[in-house]
């Protein structure tokens, strides 16, 4: 069963927000007091759904792939987050218009603002801009909305452009673009002040004494990686495995807006896949590599363009396209995942992130981006983050976040160390020489190499040391550095991470929009298609009238569906059933059993079918069975395919 929307009927925003708003899905949080942009609440479908997307996801990810699913906590102490990089880089740009006050995220501005001349242009041109053309008068406000200027072929080529790279531009480059191409505030027309860089995170203090600076976390990722030792000790050592983690973080958006698409509180599901550097392989991949996905690379982005690459991620990754197979095992899982839980094929694609735009933390990154009225959006990044979360935690807290394997056979190798003369040294430094011992242990090869290098050129070397006043000279009756040879026979190394990273909102507002379709019959009847396996309620039961010999059956109905954990809901009011089915349906759920006069003779019920309203009849029995297997996959014509069709007329 999927989405049934006739291909010509146009996607109606309007029409879904009446629905999700009028059967309370999801709505502004505090509305009462006016709302808090950014802020949501969840109401019964909006949590049902929610529950069940969530319950899949640790199905298909955790239990049939061995995660080990930790809970760590949402508040994060400053200094985590600081060596984690987030309290430097973890900014968008901000650009303020001075004169009225309001503030723009200063790539989603530009985007607005060529976007919509890209559409004035069309208009101009006499092309019909996206809006249906059925819903004239909303087509007309949206147009008013727009400057209809026609623009010169170059330009819109250089807005194109500017558009395909949109996300990876420096604060820098936003300020250039702003200025080259006059972009002010679309409200007043007012200059704006260049982008500055805003920080993200929640500040808060915890404890009473307030000394404590913390922020609400903005990933559920490093609770993960601060847990790793502990995670390793419980995985009895073994490489590679990968944990998983529920909840929720947090992100003070600079402008929210798109529905539950950008938000400042949402739940994400994250997994940190360990993985040795220098073995990237899989051992499951061939049981996705034959799997065909849309890919955007980067190199076609940096062209300005946006073509899809269709190919198999076999040879996305034997070509190099991807980096490596682990990477591609997880794109072709993100994909499973969501076409399984009602994403369409046709309106996901894998975006490659462009070197620039790539997380501070990132070696190689690809967003599974879903398409919705709001364009294209990512609701999965799968980034290998290399070696750095785990790197940059042991490196402040000198704890060893590393794997050690014993190797079969011992290796030599050759490195550089250093030497002290502790005699000499500690005294030379008093309460410094610890943290410049600490210094020069804590060097890289490379380092080490220059180092010893500048001592034997210059009989001493000369540095700067965090939390030591002033210059630092070491000479070489105090320390030397050299190329040593030896044999190992432990092999120490830093895991590499890949890692999906899922914003559950995001999925859910567009599997809402790809569900969502009108009767063409009644554009007042909206259906929201949603898979058995998603859908907030399984199944509607629903009495022919009220009448008395009814009660007893409809109550036996829904306590065998409850034991068989399928949930149902019973509807005896007195309206129609067809009316009954239709605001159902707009509640997506799939299955409907009616109970009437020749149920109480013969037990006999009637199941109908939402999308198609197809109905089938046969014993309670058998069509709980049918329902049974049609909530765990099995296809309508298959699950009811010894039930007898029935034509009674109940819509
Ligand atoms: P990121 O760490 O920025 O790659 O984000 C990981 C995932 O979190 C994204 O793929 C989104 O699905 C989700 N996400 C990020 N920011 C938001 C937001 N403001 N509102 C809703 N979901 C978000």
């Amino acid at each position: 069963m999927s989405s049934v929307r006739p291909a010509d009927q146009a996607f109606n925003r309007e029409a879904i927000e009446a629905v999700l708003k009028r059967r309370f899905f999801y709505g502004p949080a505090f509305d009462i007091y006016g709302g808090v942009s950014g802020l949501y609440d969840y109401g019964p479908p909006g949590c049902a759904l929610q529950a069940n997307i969530v319950d899949t996801w640790r199905k298909h990810f955790v239990l049939e792939e061995d995660m080990l699913e930790v809970d760590t906590t949402m508040l994060t102490p400053h200094e985590v987050l600081k060596t984690s990089g987030h309290v430097d880089k973890f900014a968008d740009w901000m650009c303020k218009d001075p004169a009225t006050g309001e503030i723009f995220r200063a790539d989603h501005l530009v985007e607005e603002v060529l976007e919509s001349r890209l559409k004035g242009n069309l208009e101009a041109r006499g092309l019909n801009i996206d809006a249906p053309k059925e819903d004239d008068k909303k087509r007309k406000k949206k147009v008013k909305e727009i400057k209809v200027v026609k623009l010169e072929d170059e330009v819109v080529e250089e807005y194109e452009t500017i558009l395909a790279k949109i996300d990876g531009y420096s604060g820098e480059e936003l300020g250039e673009i702003i200025e080259k191409y006059n972009i002010t505030n679309p409200g007043s027309g007012g200059k704006l002040h260049p982008p500055v860089a805003f920080n993200l995170m929640f500040e808060t203090a915890i404890g009473p004494s307030g000394q404590l600076k913390g922020y609400l976390r903005p990933e559920t990722a490093q609770g993960q990686f601060l847990n790793f030792s502990k995670l390793l000790d419980f995985n009895n050592l073994k490489m590679p495995f990968a944990s998983a983690s529920i909840g929720k973080s947090f992100r003070n958006e600079i402008s929210p807006r798109s529905g539950l698409l950008r938000v400042r509180e949402f739940l994400m599901a994250e997994i940190e896949h360990f993985v040795d550097p220098k073995d990237k392989r899989h051992k499951r991949f061939k049981e996705v590599s034959d799997l065909k996905l849309r890919f955007l690379p980067k190199d076609v982005q940096a062209a300005g363009k946006t073509d899809i690459t269709e190919a198999t991620i076999g040879d996305a990754v034997s070509s190099g396209m991807v980096d490596n197979e682990t990477l591609g095992y997880f794109l072709g899982r993100v994909f499973l995942f969501l076409t399984k839980i009602g994403v369409n094929p046709e309106r996901l694609r894998f975006r490659q992130h462009m070197a620039n735009e790539m997380a501070h933390y990132a070696a190689d990154c690809w967003d599974a981006e879903l398409h919705s009225s709001y364009g294209w959006i990512e609701c999965v990044g799968t980034a290998d983050r290399s070696a750095y979360d785990l790197t940059v935690h042991a490196a402040r807290t000198k704890e060893k976040l590393v794997v050690r394997e014993t190797l079969e056979e011992p290796i030599t190798v050759e490195a550089f160390e250093v030497d002290f003369d502790k005699k000499k040294f500690g005294p030379k430094f008093r309460k410094d020489a610890p943290k410049i011992e600490n210094f020069l242990t804590t060097r890289n090869q490379c380092e080490l190499e220059n180092l010893g290098d500048e001592l034997t050129k210059d009989g001493k070397i000369v540095v700067d040391i965090d939390g030591v006043e002033g210059k630092v000279e070491i000479d070489s009756s105090l320390i030397s550095i050299e190329k040593k040879t030896k044999t190992e026979h432990i092999r120490e190394y830093t895991p590499n991470v890949i890692e999906p990273s899922f914003g559950i909102g995001r999925i859910l507002y567009c599997i809402l929009e790809h569900s969502f379709w009108t009767r063409p019959e009644d554009s007042a009847r909206g259906v929201l298609s949603f898979k058995p396996l998603v859908a907030p309620t399984k199944v509607l039961v629903v009495p022919l009238s009220s009448n008395e010999a009814f009660a007893p059956i409809t109550q036996d109905v829904i306590s065998s569906l409850r034991k068989l954990g399928i949930s149902s809901k019973a509807d005896d009011s007195s309206v129609s059933i067809g009316k009954r089915y239709s605001r159902n349906d707009e509640l997506g759920t799939p299955f409907g059993v009616t109970i009437d006069f020749q149920t109480v003779k013969d037990g006999s019920i009637t199941l109908r079918e939402r999308d198609s309203t197809k109905q089938v009849r046969g014993s309670q029995k058998d069509v709980l069975a049918a329902i049974q297997a049609m909530v765990n996959g099995t296809s309508w014509e298959e699950g009811t395919k010894d039930l007898n069709v029935f034509e009674g007329q109940q819509e």
